[in-house]
């Protein structure tokens, strides 16, 4: 057994030929019965099931997908994905659950392949046949991607980029964290502004759009923070920093509750790890030379 915490985990489209196919030798298989992963159960923790074959342990996929393997060197281990019945019933001793809801009990490693899997099992339900003239589809073997034999088209796993940005301010009684509440958080919450990047916009145009449409104002020196993948429903989050400008707070009430300069040792409820907002809220509180809060 190989741990995704431990192991490098290398994405291929197909298996390399020195490594068993499905079936053939004990496998990670991340089971998906519509947004949930079935896991073995273990006590607190949660396991993604190594199985030789999914159909003689009770499950019999759909569809099934390589993902790649897990390697620590001297060992490897493939990984598939595989979409299971609605109405399947689960051997005893697993069950399904959100990624949202495992991720404390997988921990970050399985989560990110998790991500990665129930993804690609979705892009892979969705686009059985062609958009423009609705043939069957062909699953390519060398790259992630399908192709309709009748017309041409190529369909590539759809990833929606999305920019998420920490703006400061520096004011008479130190530095200040923008934080909006969007009237979907549960009650309390606040984060950090996020969007959607629009077709023809640059990240750096996104994260000044977003922050003047949500909040009214404007921000300077724009810098890359780091991104994450973010499998709810297939976005890519793009983390940035940025000053405060100009402009007093206005925020657009369809989407923002309400919105205000935060300072770090009296933050809101904030969004729970591993999200990358998080990581950007945690990064201003160690810049103020604070611990970040283990909640
Ligand atoms: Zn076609």
């Amino acid at each position: 057994m190989l741990d995704a915490a431990d192991s490098r985990f290398i994405a291929q489209t197909y298996l390399p030929d020195d490594l068993p196919g499905a079936g053939a030798a004990p496998s990670y298989w991340f089971l998906f019965q519509g947004d949930r992963l079935v896991v073995e159960e273990n006590g607190a923790q949660a396991r993604v099931p190594c199985l030789t074959d999914p159909a003689t342990a009770g499950f019999a996929p759909v569809r099934c997908q390589v993902l790649g393997y897990l390697s620590n060197g001297a060992q490897r281990i493939a990984c598939y994905s595989g979409e299971l019945a609605g109405d399947l019933a689960l051997p005893p001793g697993y069950r399904g659950d959100t990624l949202r809801n495992l991720y404390p009990l997988l921990g970050d490693g399985w989560f990110q392949l998790a991500g990665r899997a129930v993804q690609i099992v979705t892009w892979d339900a969705t686009h059985q046949f062609c958009g423009r003239c609705g043939g069957p589809m062909e699953t390519l073997v060398h790259e992630r991607a399908k192709r309709c034999p009748a017309c041409g088209l190529s369909n590539y796993p759809r990833l929606s980029p999305a920019i998420i940005i920490a703006v400061t301010k520096q004011t008479p009684d130190g530095t200040r964290l923008l934080l909006a509440r969007n009237h979907r958080f549960p009650p309390g919450r606040y984060s950090v502004i996020a969007g959607f990047v629009e077709p023809g916009e640059s990240l750096e145009e996104c994260a000044a759009r977003e922050v003047r449409e949500e909040v009214g104002i404007t921000i300077t020196n724009i810098r890359y923070f780091g991104s994450q993948p973010w499998p709810f429903p297939n976005s890519l989050m793009l983390g940035f920093t940025a000053e405060y400008a100009a402009g007093e707070i206005v925020v657009e009430p369809e989407e923002i509750a309400d919105a205000g300069w935060f300072a770090a040792d009296a933050l809101p409820q904030l969004p729970p790890r591993p999200s990358i907002a998080r990581k950007l809220i945690d990064a201003f509180m160690t810049a103020q030379g604070l611990q970040p809060t283990s909640s």
